[in-house]
């Protein structure tokens, strides 16, 4: 059962069918969002159970765009800890590293591969920064379908090795990662490939770090939510499960939300703090590769999450997620340079009150050492 209703562009309100493969408004280039009937959903989540029930990427079903539950492509994504700092007094981490790929990126890769079956595909196509890319290998591996994933040149060796392992075809291209996504997308036009990677199903997905935390609040709204930001579609995601939540009754406030980049790769910082446009950054450099990108997909998206719940943009030094990822690890939290950066970006607002920070990916994904 799809409860979803229509793809609505979020620039020119323009109205697509539910299940349209389309990736940008056709009429403005418009970022899309997929709407759902939320009259249904609350009758269906008003039962007892859905409280009671223990978290879980699918338990938040009726807000995904998946027409048969039990024809799924799943490892077993979500279901992360929601875990007290040792450190810092009610500040809490979502450990997205115990994902069975190694980064949240599951959670988003289930929906799409799931959805890529529905539609009959047989190959899918990926832009990543390696761990998209290693996601969508394992779930293409896993419904028994052929990957091709297009890298910039700058990701390392463990994340290759992974899609290696998979069974994906790797192609490193030399350049930026906003070329290697220019690339792919044409690829998609002149040949029909299906293509996967922070487009309107992958959010659908990523939306349950946000269900997740929240439930795991017991539906109390916590003050900040902090999320890493390169594409940006962690943010948007959680920003729309907080909306979905509230729609249905289940939270009364939406919680702040901090998007955290870095220094070298911030082009939704400067637009945030500089109330502009995303203008994109051509030569970004950081250690943080999983964040590398210089011109965000859901940045528009990410603005309008950061100025509806009252939120803030942070940009943070390489240097200042090295001291992040070495606190986390006295935490017991092995996370790579970018799954430290929602805890530097928090340390660095001084944020007060109750703090959950997202630590998007693993650390053993990383090969260069820190310490
Ligand atoms: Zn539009």
């Amino acid at each position: 059962m799809v409860l979803a209703k229509e793809i609505r562009c979020m620039e020119c309100e323009g109205v697509y069918p539910a299940n349209a493969i389309i990736f940008e408004c056709e009429k403005c280039d418009g970022p899309l969002d997929l709407v759902y009937d939320y009259h249904k959903i609350q009758d269906l989540i008003l039962e007892e159970h859905f409280i009671r029930d223990e978290i879980n990427h699918w338990k938040y079903w009726p807000f995904y765009p998946i027409k048969h539950l039990h024809k799924i492509v799943t490892l077993h994504e979500g279901g992360t800890p929601l875990l007290d700092s040792r450190q810092k007094k009610k500040w809490k981490f979502k450990y997205e590293a115990v994902n069975p790929t190694g980064s949240f990126k599951d959670r988003g890769t289930t929906i799409e591969i799931s959805k890529a079956m529905e539609l009959g595909v047989q190959q899918v196509l990926c832009a990543s920064t390696g761990n998209m890319g290693a996601s969508v290998a394992a779930y293409a591996a896993r419904a028994g379908i052929k990957a091709t994933i297009y890298l910039p040149d700058f990701v390392g060796e463990n994340k290759c090795k992974q899609m290696l392992a998979y069974g994906a075809e790797i192609k490193k291209i030399k350049g930026s990662y906003q070329e290697v996504v220019r690339l792919t997308q044409q690829m998609n036009m002149q040949k029909g490939l299906y293509l996967t990677g922070d487009y309107p199903y992958r959010g659908e997905g990523e939306k349950s770090v946000g269900f997740e935390i929240l439930d795991q609040l017991h539906f109390r709204t916590p003050d900040y939510i902090v999320c890493p930001a390169g594409n940006a579609t962690l943010l948007s995601g959680v920003f729309k499960a907080c909306r979905e939540f509230k729609k249905v009754g289940l939270i009364e406030e939406l919680p702040k939300l901090i998007a955290v980049q870095a220094e070298g790769c911030n082009p939704l910082v400067r637009a945030w703090q500089n109330k502009t446009k995303i203008r994109e950054i051509k030569n970004p450099e950081t250690i943080a590769s999983a964040i590398n990108c210089g011109k965000p997909v859901d940045g528009i998206k990410a603005l309008l999450a950061l100025k509806q719940t009252k939120g803030d943009a942070v940009a943070v030094t390489d240097k200042e997620m090295i001291v992040a990822m070495k606190e986390l690890g006295k935490e017991g939290l092995y996370v790579e340079p970018s799954g430290a950066a929602s805890y530097a970006g928090a340390k660095k607002l001084e944020l007060k009150g109750e703090v959950v920070c997202v630590l998007t990916g693993h650390g053993l994904k990383e090969e260069k050492s820190f310490t």
